[in-house]
Protein backbone atom coordinates (compact mmCIF):
# COMPACT_ATOMS: atom_id res chain seq x y z
CA UNK A 1 0.00 0.00 0.00
CA UNK A 2 1.28 3.40 -0.50
CA UNK A 3 -0.48 6.42 0.80
CA UNK A 4 -2.35 9.21 -0.85
CA UNK A 5 -0.53 12.76 0.23
CA UNK A 6 -2.50 15.38 1.73
CA UNK A 7 -0.76 18.44 -0.39
CA UNK A 8 -1.05 21.06 2.45
CA UNK A 9 -0.03 23.71 -0.18
CA UNK A 10 -2.70 22.82 -2.78
CA UNK A 11 -5.60 23.04 -0.11
CA UNK A 12 -4.12 26.30 1.37
CA UNK A 13 -4.31 27.73 -2.51
CA UNK A 14 -7.55 26.88 -2.76
CA UNK A 15 -8.95 28.64 0.94
CA UNK A 16 -6.35 31.73 -0.04
CA UNK A 17 -8.55 31.77 -3.25
CA UNK A 18 -11.38 31.94 -1.40
CA UNK A 19 -10.45 34.21 1.16
CA UNK A 20 -9.07 36.75 -1.40
CA UNK A 21 -12.83 37.07 -2.59
CA UNK A 22 -13.77 37.47 1.09
CA UNK A 23 -11.81 40.12 1.58
CA UNK A 24 -12.89 41.72 -1.91
CA UNK A 25 -16.58 41.69 -0.69
CA UNK A 26 -15.56 43.52 2.69
CA UNK A 27 -13.65 46.52 0.41
CA UNK A 28 -17.05 46.92 -1.17
CA UNK A 29 -18.21 47.91 2.16
CA UNK A 30 -15.13 49.73 2.49
CA UNK A 31 -13.52 47.61 5.14
CA UNK A 32 -9.71 46.02 4.61
CA UNK A 33 -9.24 43.44 7.51
CA UNK A 34 -6.88 44.13 9.48
CA UNK A 35 -4.14 42.05 11.48
CA UNK A 36 -1.50 43.13 13.70
CA UNK A 37 1.34 41.03 14.82
CA UNK A 38 3.56 42.25 17.85
CA UNK A 39 7.37 40.78 17.71
CA UNK A 40 9.16 41.45 20.70
CA UNK A 41 13.60 40.43 20.41
CA UNK A 42 14.96 39.06 17.42
CA UNK A 43 14.52 35.21 17.53
CA UNK A 44 15.23 34.51 14.03
CA UNK A 45 12.78 31.72 13.64
CA UNK A 46 9.91 34.11 14.89
CA UNK A 47 11.47 36.83 12.66
CA UNK A 48 10.94 34.80 9.63
CA UNK A 49 7.33 33.89 10.39
CA UNK A 50 6.09 37.18 11.50
CA UNK A 51 7.84 38.23 7.38
CA UNK A 52 5.63 35.11 6.00
CA UNK A 53 2.73 36.59 7.59
CA UNK A 54 2.78 39.86 6.22
CA UNK A 55 3.69 38.46 2.77
CA UNK A 56 0.37 36.04 3.19
CA UNK A 57 -1.87 39.17 4.77
CA UNK A 58 -0.83 40.94 1.44
CA UNK A 59 -1.69 38.26 -1.05
CA UNK A 60 -4.82 38.08 0.80
CA UNK A 61 -6.04 41.49 0.60
CA UNK A 62 -5.24 41.82 4.59
CA UNK A 63 -3.93 44.88 5.98
CA UNK A 64 -0.72 44.29 8.24
CA UNK A 65 1.60 46.13 10.80
CA UNK A 66 4.14 44.49 12.37
CA UNK A 67 5.44 45.94 15.97
CA UNK A 68 9.18 45.39 16.63
CA UNK A 69 9.75 45.82 20.15
CA UNK A 70 13.40 45.14 21.59
CA UNK A 71 13.81 42.36 23.68
CA UNK A 72 14.48 44.23 26.85
CA UNK A 73 11.16 45.97 26.40
CA UNK A 74 9.48 46.16 29.58
CA UNK A 75 6.12 43.96 29.80
CA UNK A 76 4.43 47.24 31.14
CA UNK A 77 4.93 48.85 27.45
CA UNK A 78 3.69 45.90 25.31
CA UNK A 79 0.24 45.15 27.31
CA UNK A 80 -0.22 49.07 26.98
CA UNK A 81 -0.08 48.92 23.30
CA UNK A 82 -1.97 45.53 23.36
CA UNK A 83 -4.94 47.83 24.96
CA UNK A 84 -3.99 50.88 21.87
CA UNK A 85 -4.88 48.14 19.28
CA UNK A 86 -7.67 46.54 21.04
CA UNK A 87 -9.52 49.92 20.36
CA UNK A 88 -8.16 50.43 16.89
CA UNK A 89 -11.28 50.01 14.87
CA UNK A 90 -8.96 49.29 11.63
CA UNK A 91 -7.56 46.21 13.20
CA UNK A 92 -9.76 42.83 13.69
CA UNK A 93 -6.85 40.59 14.63
CA UNK A 94 -3.78 40.82 16.84
CA UNK A 95 -1.02 38.03 17.40
CA UNK A 96 1.55 38.37 19.87
CA UNK A 97 4.61 36.13 18.31
CA UNK A 98 5.60 33.45 20.71
CA UNK A 99 7.94 32.52 22.47
CA UNK A 100 8.06 35.74 24.34
CA UNK A 101 11.40 36.52 26.60
CA UNK A 102 12.02 34.96 29.62
CA UNK A 103 10.82 38.33 31.42
CA UNK A 104 7.46 38.26 29.91
CA UNK A 105 4.37 36.59 31.33
CA UNK A 106 2.79 35.17 27.84
CA UNK A 107 -0.46 34.13 29.98
CA UNK A 108 -0.95 37.95 30.83
CA UNK A 109 -0.42 38.87 27.33
CA UNK A 110 -2.06 36.37 25.54
CA UNK A 111 -5.20 37.27 28.21
CA UNK A 112 -4.79 40.96 27.54
CA UNK A 113 -5.68 40.97 23.69
CA UNK A 114 -9.38 41.36 23.13
CA UNK A 115 -11.33 37.98 22.35
CA UNK A 116 -13.32 39.29 19.56
CA UNK A 117 -9.66 39.95 18.25
CA UNK A 118 -7.62 37.13 19.39
CA UNK A 119 -7.26 35.50 16.09
CA UNK A 120 -4.45 33.12 17.10
CA UNK A 121 -7.40 31.13 19.59
CA UNK A 122 -5.16 31.35 22.37
CA UNK A 123 -7.13 33.59 24.91
CA UNK A 124 -8.39 31.73 27.34
CA UNK A 125 -11.98 32.56 26.96
CA UNK A 126 -11.38 30.95 23.39
CA UNK A 127 -9.95 28.01 25.30
CA UNK A 128 -12.67 27.64 27.40
CA UNK A 129 -15.23 28.27 24.63
CA UNK A 130 -13.56 25.26 22.36
CA UNK A 131 -13.77 23.12 25.13
CA UNK A 132 -17.32 23.74 25.45
CA UNK A 133 -17.70 23.55 21.86
CA UNK A 134 -18.53 27.47 21.19
CA UNK A 135 -15.19 28.66 19.93
CA UNK A 136 -14.96 32.02 18.34
CA UNK A 137 -11.67 31.32 17.10
CA UNK A 138 -10.47 28.19 16.22
CA UNK A 139 -6.00 27.81 17.10
CA UNK A 140 -4.51 28.00 13.91
CA UNK A 141 -2.76 24.63 13.52
CA UNK A 142 -5.21 22.06 14.92
CA UNK A 143 -8.10 24.82 12.51
CA UNK A 144 -5.84 23.72 9.41
CA UNK A 145 -5.88 20.09 10.22
CA UNK A 146 -9.12 19.81 10.09
CA UNK A 147 -10.00 21.37 6.98
CA UNK A 148 -7.21 18.64 5.49
CA UNK A 149 -9.30 16.31 7.04
CA UNK A 150 -12.29 17.76 5.46
CA UNK A 151 -11.13 18.46 2.07
CA UNK A 152 -9.70 14.51 2.00
CA UNK A 153 -13.66 13.67 3.33
CA UNK A 154 -11.96 11.57 5.86
CA UNK A 155 -14.57 10.44 8.11
CA UNK A 156 -13.45 11.44 11.96
CA UNK A 157 -16.87 10.64 13.77
CA UNK A 158 -16.66 7.26 15.57
CA UNK A 159 -12.84 6.62 14.79
CA UNK A 160 -10.15 6.94 16.79
CA UNK A 161 -7.88 9.75 16.98
CA UNK A 162 -4.66 9.47 18.89
CA UNK A 163 -3.00 13.12 19.15
CA UNK A 164 0.52 12.38 20.19
CA UNK A 165 1.53 16.05 21.76
CA UNK A 166 -0.32 17.77 24.67
CA UNK A 167 0.65 21.40 23.81
CA UNK A 168 -1.79 24.19 24.16
CA UNK A 169 -1.28 25.20 20.47
CA UNK A 170 -1.37 22.28 18.93
CA UNK A 171 -1.90 19.04 21.01
CA UNK A 172 -4.75 20.30 23.43
CA UNK A 173 -6.82 22.12 20.44
CA UNK A 174 -6.41 19.45 18.42
CA UNK A 175 -8.09 16.72 20.22
CA UNK A 176 -11.01 18.80 21.21
CA UNK A 177 -11.60 19.81 18.17
CA UNK A 178 -11.42 16.10 16.67
CA UNK A 179 -13.74 15.12 20.01
CA UNK A 180 -15.98 17.91 18.91
CA UNK A 181 -16.42 16.10 15.38
CA UNK A 182 -17.38 12.81 17.30
CA UNK A 183 -13.56 11.20 17.36
CA UNK A 184 -13.30 8.81 19.68
CA UNK A 185 -9.45 10.68 20.92
CA UNK A 186 -6.47 9.58 23.26
CA UNK A 187 -3.89 11.92 23.98
CA UNK A 188 0.07 10.39 23.85
CA UNK A 189 2.64 12.70 25.75
CA UNK A 190 6.36 11.90 26.80
CA UNK A 191 4.96 10.28 29.78
CA UNK A 192 2.79 7.74 28.05
CA UNK A 193 4.13 3.94 28.59
CA UNK A 194 3.98 2.15 25.25
CA UNK A 195 3.12 4.98 22.94
CA UNK A 196 3.08 2.38 19.89
CA UNK A 197 -0.26 0.19 21.50
CA UNK A 198 -1.79 3.48 20.99
CA UNK A 199 -0.75 4.61 17.74
CA UNK A 200 -1.29 1.22 16.25
CA UNK A 201 -5.36 1.41 16.63
CA UNK A 202 -5.31 4.96 15.41
CA UNK A 203 -7.88 5.29 12.60
CA UNK A 204 -6.36 8.80 12.55
CA UNK A 205 -3.12 10.05 14.10
CA UNK A 206 -1.65 13.26 14.58
CA UNK A 207 1.51 13.89 15.55
CA UNK A 208 3.09 17.37 17.55
CA UNK A 209 5.80 16.11 18.96
CA UNK A 210 9.20 17.96 17.82
CA UNK A 211 10.87 14.72 17.78
CA UNK A 212 12.75 13.86 14.34
CA UNK A 213 11.23 10.95 12.79
CA UNK A 214 9.67 9.40 15.97
CA UNK A 215 6.53 7.65 14.33
CA UNK A 216 8.08 4.82 12.38
CA UNK A 217 5.94 2.40 10.18
CA UNK A 218 5.53 -0.26 12.89
CA UNK A 219 2.89 2.25 14.87
CA UNK A 220 0.90 3.37 12.15
CA UNK A 221 -2.23 0.68 11.58
CA UNK A 222 -2.58 -0.13 8.02
CA UNK A 223 -4.53 2.53 5.85
CA UNK A 224 -4.39 5.29 8.77
CA UNK A 225 -4.48 8.75 8.37
CA UNK A 226 -1.63 10.31 9.42
CA UNK A 227 -1.19 14.37 9.96
CA UNK A 228 2.74 15.66 10.89
CA UNK A 229 2.58 18.53 12.51
CA UNK A 230 5.91 18.18 13.45
CA UNK A 231 8.74 21.01 12.14
CA UNK A 232 12.23 19.85 12.36
CA UNK A 233 15.39 21.00 10.94
CA UNK A 234 18.24 18.08 10.37
CA UNK A 235 21.79 18.23 10.60
CA UNK A 236 21.53 18.72 6.80
CA UNK A 237 19.63 21.73 6.98
CA UNK A 238 16.67 20.05 5.35
CA UNK A 239 13.27 20.14 7.42
CA UNK A 240 11.64 16.97 8.43
CA UNK A 241 8.73 16.24 10.52
CA UNK A 242 7.96 13.83 13.18
CA UNK A 243 6.99 10.46 11.43
CA UNK A 244 8.95 8.90 9.46
CA UNK A 245 7.33 9.63 5.98
CA UNK A 246 9.35 7.21 3.69
CA UNK A 247 8.26 4.26 5.48
CA UNK A 248 5.29 5.74 7.11
CA UNK A 249 3.78 6.38 3.89
CA UNK A 250 4.12 2.69 2.38
CA UNK A 251 1.45 1.63 5.31
CA UNK A 252 -0.75 4.62 5.79
CA UNK A 253 -3.81 5.33 3.70
CA UNK A 254 -3.56 8.98 3.76
CA UNK A 255 -0.23 11.03 4.95
CA UNK A 256 0.91 14.74 4.96
CA UNK A 257 4.56 15.71 3.69
CA UNK A 258 7.32 18.08 6.00
CA UNK A 259 7.38 20.41 4.20
CA UNK A 260 4.27 21.08 2.18
CA UNK A 261 1.74 19.47 4.86
CA UNK A 262 0.24 21.23 8.01
CA UNK A 263 2.58 24.19 7.58
CA UNK A 264 0.72 26.23 4.84
CA UNK A 265 -2.10 25.25 6.30
CA UNK A 266 -1.42 27.02 9.71
CA UNK A 267 -0.59 30.49 8.20
CA UNK A 268 -3.62 30.30 6.13
CA UNK A 269 -6.13 29.43 9.08
CA UNK A 270 -4.41 32.82 10.72
CA UNK A 271 -5.68 34.61 7.29
CA UNK A 272 -9.20 33.25 7.59
CA UNK A 273 -9.48 34.41 11.07
CA UNK A 274 -8.68 37.79 10.60
CA UNK A 275 -10.95 37.74 7.72
CA UNK A 276 -13.88 36.31 9.66
CA UNK A 277 -13.33 39.03 12.51
CA UNK A 278 -13.79 41.62 10.25
CA UNK A 279 -16.76 40.23 9.27
CA UNK A 280 -17.59 40.06 12.57
CA UNK A 281 -17.04 43.73 13.35
CA UNK A 282 -19.20 44.86 10.47
CA UNK A 283 -22.23 42.69 11.95
CA UNK A 284 -21.34 43.90 15.55
CA UNK A 285 -21.38 47.42 14.49
CA UNK A 286 -24.48 47.25 12.38
CA UNK A 287 -26.58 46.78 15.75
P1 LIG B 1 5.81 21.38 22.47
O1 LIG B 1 7.25 21.14 22.71
O2 LIG B 1 5.12 22.49 23.15
O3 LIG B 1 5.02 20.03 22.84
C1 LIG B 1 5.49 18.79 22.43
C2 LIG B 1 4.60 17.73 22.99
O4 LIG B 1 5.06 16.46 22.54
C3 LIG B 1 4.57 17.67 24.52
O5 LIG B 1 3.26 17.56 24.97
C4 LIG B 1 5.40 16.43 24.85
O6 LIG B 1 4.94 15.73 25.99
C5 LIG B 1 5.14 15.58 23.63
N1 LIG B 1 6.24 14.63 23.41
C6 LIG B 1 7.55 14.91 23.32
N2 LIG B 1 8.26 13.77 23.13
C7 LIG B 1 7.36 12.76 23.11
C8 LIG B 1 7.47 11.36 22.97
N3 LIG B 1 8.66 10.78 22.81
N4 LIG B 1 6.35 10.63 23.00
C9 LIG B 1 5.13 11.23 23.16
N5 LIG B 1 4.98 12.55 23.30
C10 LIG B 1 6.08 13.31 23.28
O7 LIG B 1 5.66 21.47 20.90
P2 LIG B 1 4.50 22.11 19.95
O8 LIG B 1 3.22 21.42 20.17
O9 LIG B 1 4.56 23.58 20.03
O10 LIG B 1 5.09 21.70 18.52
C11 LIG B 1 5.27 20.35 18.17
C12 LIG B 1 5.93 20.29 16.81
O11 LIG B 1 5.06 20.89 15.87
C13 LIG B 1 7.25 21.05 16.69
O12 LIG B 1 8.07 20.37 15.77
C14 LIG B 1 6.84 22.38 16.10
O13 LIG B 1 7.87 22.99 15.37
C15 LIG B 1 5.73 21.95 15.19
N6 LIG B 1 4.74 22.99 14.91
C16 LIG B 1 4.35 23.10 13.62
C17 LIG B 1 3.39 23.98 13.25
C18 LIG B 1 2.96 24.03 11.83
O14 LIG B 1 2.40 25.00 11.41
N7 LIG B 1 3.19 22.95 11.08
C19 LIG B 1 2.79 24.90 14.23
C20 LIG B 1 3.20 24.65 15.59
C21 LIG B 1 4.15 23.73 15.90
P3 LIG B 1 5.05 16.35 27.49
O15 LIG B 1 3.98 17.37 27.56
O16 LIG B 1 4.82 15.17 28.36
O17 LIG B 1 6.43 16.92 27.59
Amino acid sequence: MCADIIDGNTIASKIRAELRIRAQALAAQDIQPGLAVILVGDDPASCIYVRNKAKACKESGIHSEVYNFPGETPQDVVLEHIQTLNANPKIHGILVQLPLPPHFESRRIIAAISVEKDVDGFHPCNVGALVTGHALFYPCTPYGVMMMLKEHSVLIEGQHAVVVGRSNIVGKPMSLMLLENGATVTICTSKTRDLAMYTQTADILVVATGKPCMITADMVKTGATVIDVGINRTATGSLCGDVDFATVKEKAGLITPVPGGVGPMTITMLMSNTIEAAERAIHANAF
